[in-house]
């Protein structure tokens, strides 16, 4: 069995078909009539246009417009003065058009691909595929035509580029492996939007198999098996239908309510990164946006956004939920979230140091400009301004206190704002849960940020990979921590939320609606799965369950538990 990346669940068994890379290399010459290569360059430009044209129509056609905006993109890029214009300098200058083509090209990969944050470094592998494409179309290169592959096939490549996956027919591939790319890679996104079981990165996998070798996907344990005996393929083959059946039963839950087995409506709500992503949590029927994570705003740009800039950013959000809650978090940087133009020193203990609100507070210029364009934002929706990081109670009123300064000065400007806007705290300290009680009587509402409060309780680095056998939200000690913290928002009548992982775990969602969590914010395409899981479950049986499992000591035996208890 071989390991890589969960990109696209399912299961997928079938015969492989293997791509191999074209040899591109090529002759670096000297060229003298730079008319002519110019021409010759101009054209191959023409023809990468048109087949980019073509393969952002088959994409729109056969998947959708917003996966056509990543080929789109790619004529976006090429029609850009900056980089056919330098290739036209190189040329000019006597370098022949393929040089010309590898060298800019690797000047942009080299740049985008240090960047840390994943929309950036996406896009040095954009232009990777351009560079392939255009190389191919000077060297005369012809792929193989993956739109005339048999079906049940499984496509393994090297790099399954995005010109390659817009000529997947779907009802002929059942599976895709790469030895590159992640989860957020453009490969990954269009393979879950042709819900085609993908396992990316696994290291070697072009080198190990045949073409017409037999071949399983899992998809959603990123498990591959090659040539694998009778008895694997048939446990595959239960656990293809079982995954058939469950998705078929989750699309009866589009549209419907989210209420527990006994009749209790609770919210779910979508986390998201950027606006853009709320016409997903649309799709995906997500009630609301729990969690609007405001960071990506600070990161794609090289400087700090404008309150003119936020402002759009939110109330496009807002527009897009049309009367739906919004709920954004303030700035959360610092830990493992750098932004280099803000210059932060570093520090021994980044996740316990200068971070979140306590930067905000100390930057109160910058953080005002935040607060204000959420304010103004607040006049077009049902918008709520959460607070990342808390770990005491004078902080939650010095950000109150920023927001009545901010409502202050936008009435003198007479700028709309919702006067009654909520200001809730994410509860993800150690701290925080220990004084659930006294922060629910100056926040609005709670929610559980579990990614951290599981490394603040367990004392465990989310990123480390040597401990993370320790994080685990279903560590005894952070199920007693998110039981309380439930418990101090329902005594105090304050809605309680979640919008770390955990809320969207089919073990977790049990505990839970016994422990009375009114809300829940999960990553869009798991909003029918939390919903479907909620719907199994009456509050009786969760608490029989819950206080099995908060009898036990370890987490292991807790998991074994939840694990026999699943529904
Ligand atoms: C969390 O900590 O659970 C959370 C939702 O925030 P982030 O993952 O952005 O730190
Ligand atoms: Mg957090």
């Amino acid at each position: 069995m071989y390991k890589g990346i969960e990109a696209s669940r399912g299961i997928g068994i079938g015969s492989i078909c293997l791509i191999v890379d074209h040899d591109l290399t090529f002759e670096t010459k000297h060229i003298d009539d730079t008319d002519a290569e110019k021409t010759r360059f101009n054209s191959a430009i023409d023809k990468f246009k048109a087949e980019t044209a073509e393969m952002a129509e088959n994409i729109r056609k056969n998947i959708g417009p917003k996966e056509a905006e990543i080929m789109e993109g790619h004529l976006a890029m090429i029609a850009d003065p900056t980089m056919a214009g330098e290739m036209t300098k190189m040329i000019e200058a006597g370098q022949c058009a393929e040089a010309a083509v590898t060298a800019v090209c690797d000047m942009f990969i080299g740049m985008f691909s240090k960047m840390e944050d994943d929309m950036m470094r996406q896009r040095a592998s954009d232009i990777s595929d351009i560079k392939i494409s255009l190389l191919k179309i000077l060297l005369g290169v012809e792929d193989v035509d993956i739109s005339k592959v048999a079906p049940g096939t499984i496509l393994v490549a090297h790099d399954l580029t995005p010109s390659m996956t817009s000529q997947i027919v779907k009802d002929n591939v059942v599976g895709i492996i790469t030895e590159v790319g992640g989860k957020t890679s453009h490969s990954a996104i269009l393979a879950r939007a042709l819900e085609i079981p993908a396992v990316l990165s696994v290291p070697g996998i072009t080198e190990i198999v045949h073409d017409k070798d037999t071949a399983i996907v899992d998809g959603t344990e990123g498990d591959v098996y090659i040539n694998p005996d009778g008895e694997v393929v048939s446990k595959y083959v239960i656990k293809r239908e079982e995954f058939i059946r469950a998705q078929a039963e989750l699309k009866n839950f589009v549209g419907k309510e989210s209420v527990t087995a006994d009749g209790k409506p609770v919210e779910l709500f979508c986390n998201i990164g950027t606006p853009k992503d709320a016409k997903k949590a649309i799709e995906c029927d997500g009630e609301g946006i729990g969690l609007f994570r405001s960071e990506f705003l600070f990161m794609d740009k090289p400087h700090l956004p404008t309150e003119d800039e936020q402002f759009a950013a939110y109330k496009e959000a807002v527009d897009i939920m049309g009367g739906k809650t919004v709920i954004i978090r303030t700035l959360d940087i610092g830990g493992d979230k750098d932004i280099p133009y803000l210059e932060l020193e570093k520090e021994e203990n980044p996740f316990l140091g200068y971070r979140a609100v306590r930067y905000c507070l100390a930057n109160r210029d910058m953080y005002k400009i935040q607060l204000r364009g959420i304010l103004r934002a607040s006049a077009f929706g049902k918008v709520k301004i959460m607070v990342p990081l808390v770990t005491c109670v004078e902080e939650v009123r010095e950000v109150k206190a920023l927001v009545e300064e901010c409502k202050k000065e936008l009435s003198a400007e007479g700028i709309a704002f919702d006067d009654a806007i909520e200001v809730g705290c994410m509860v993800e300290t150690a701290a925080a849960s220990l004084i659930a009680d006294l922060l629910a009587q100056e926040a609005d509402f709670f929610s559980i940020g579990t990614n951290d409060l599981t490394q603040y309780t367990m004392s465990v680095d989310r990123g480390n990979a040597k401990v993370a056998y320790l994080y685990s939200a279903f560590q005894p000690a952070v199920l007693r921590s998110i039981k309380n913290i439930i418990a101090a928002g329902n005594a105090a009548g304050i809605p309680v939320g979640m919008c770390g992982e955990a809320a969207a775990d089919p073990l977790m969602i049990p505990l839970l609606i016994s422990f009375g969590l009114d809300e829940y914010s999960v990553n869009p395409v798991l909003v029918l799965t939390a919903r479907c899981i909620i719907s199994k479950w009456t509050k009786e049986e969760a608490d029989a369950l819950a206080e099995k499992v908060l009898s036990l000591s370890t987490e292991a035996e807790i998991v074994a538990a939840l694990k026999e208890a699943a529904k």
